[in-house]
């Protein structure tokens, strides 16, 4: 394996950043500090094209440096925040300037980002989501967890779904995509038995929580002290109709799999996103109140009430809401 030192440029800020920066700084001297990587060579590909397929979707492009060698492109593992501390795993792409060929270099250092913390989920499901990101074959994993596990507290896969490029499906919707498509629920019994008992549901697509970039659906409830409980989360490769239908499907699935009653909620509670009300309402058919989630809402009225000129007009506004 053959191992170069390259001076990296300590930056966190994407290409055209950068050189935006140097534009403006053009008569003095800019001065960065330096920092030694030792990248080993991961391979080497005939063309672009399939180096840059090899990549996965953890890395995002950071910024390029024009070398005598050829055009090196830098990329920052993505889950660490893009303003912040910086993960020490890193990859870049040598376009050889001699040649087609495309070299990926990967940094000695293993992935040491900082994972994000996100209130109310349970630390089995947190642990799950890890051990699918560590685990490359995602189906394979989805098979091996599905059965329902005697401790309640051990997270399990409820349900999946794993679409392939090559497969026809029926989501019309999202026809102009193109890539895999996966749709996994992860819960666990204990989490299942607070979901039967609860006649409101709470859904919402968080981008605090990402697993790989796709986003992380979580549904759940409000108990009468406002705390929220989670049923369980769902990873998505999107946000769609299709996808919040999965996880509403996924918890009658779970209903059934600890031998409880169907669910038949009578309100939800989302920011409105018809992609929310038109997946609960494909699966749970029942008349419901669509209750708004009042912090999205607020922010809503917040944003349109502040272009009213008359400021005491604004204010009387905000407070006739505050009073419902
Ligand atoms: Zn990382």
């Amino acid at each position: 394996m053959e191992v170069i030192q390259v001076a990296q440029y300590d930056s966190d800020l994407s290409d055209e950043v950068v050189e935006e920066n140097n534009d403006l700084n053009r008569n003095k001297k800019v001065k960065k500090k330096k920092r030694s990587k030792y990248w080993i060579n991961k391979a080497t590909f005939d063309n672009a094209e399939e180096a840059e397929a090899s990549i996965e979707n953890i890395w995002s492009k950071q910024y390029t440096n024009y070398t005598e060698h050829g055009r090196r492109v830098y990329y920052r593992c993505n889950k660490a925040k893009l303003r912040g501390p910086q993960c020490s795993a890193s990859i870049h792409l040598l376009y050889h300037a001699d040649s087609d060929q495309v070299t990926v270099y990967k940094t000695e250092g293993e992935h040491d980002h900082h994972d994000e913390k996100v209130r109310g989920i349970d630390e089995n499901v947190k642990k799950c989501i890890e051990e699918l990101y560590n685990d490359g074959d995602l189906e394979q994993w989805c098979e091996g967890n599905v059965e329902v596990p005697i401790d309640e507290n051990k997270a399990f896969v409820v349900s999946y779904k794993i679409l392939y490029d090559n497969e026809e499906y029926e989501d019309d919707e999202d026809i102009e995509e193109d890539g895999n498509k996966f749709r996994i629920f992860i819960s666990s019994v204990r989490l299942l038995n607070i979901a039967s008992m609860s006649l409101h549901l709470h859904a919402d697509a968080t981008y605090k929580l990402i697993w790989q970039g796709f986003p992380v659906l979580i549904v759940g409830t409000t108990d009468f002290n406002k705390a929220f409980h989670p049923f369980g989360l769902a990873v998505s490769s999107n946000e769609k109709t299709k996808d919040f239908e999965f996880i509403f499907n996924s918890i009658q699935v779970g209903m059934e799999k600890i031998n409880k009653d169907l669910l038949y909620p009578t309100a939800l509670i989302s920011d409105a996103a018809d992609a929310i009300k038109n997946g609960f309402t494909n699966i749970f058919s029942s008349s419901y109140n669509q209750i708004m989630c009042w912090a999205h809402m607020k922010r809503k009225i917040n944003n349109r009430v502040c272009q009213i000129d008359d400021k005491h007009i604004a204010k009387e506004i905000i407070e006739d809401v505050e009073m419902l």
